[in-house]
């Protein structure tokens, strides 16, 4: 790990965050992460993340 410092626009909540996770090209902040984690699969936040997750899936697939 670098002390580098690089924030990156998550594809969730579109913040700028310099801690997260990888998804192909996309990033996903750690606080979304950990959101996403603990999201009770009936609770609509967490159709709302996958839709975002499925978005840039897709849109890797077909670009
Ligand atoms: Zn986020």
């Amino acid at each position: 790990m670098s002390n580098q410092s690089i924030e990156e626009t998550c594809i969730v909540c579109e913040q700028s965050k310099d801690e997260g996770i990888h998804i192909y090209t996309k990033f996903l902040c750690i606080d979304c992460e950990k959101e996403l984690v603990r999201t009770d699969t009936d609770d609509p936040k967490y159709r709302f993340y996958l839709q975002q997750l499925k978005k840039i899936m897709s849109r890797e697939i077909y670009s």
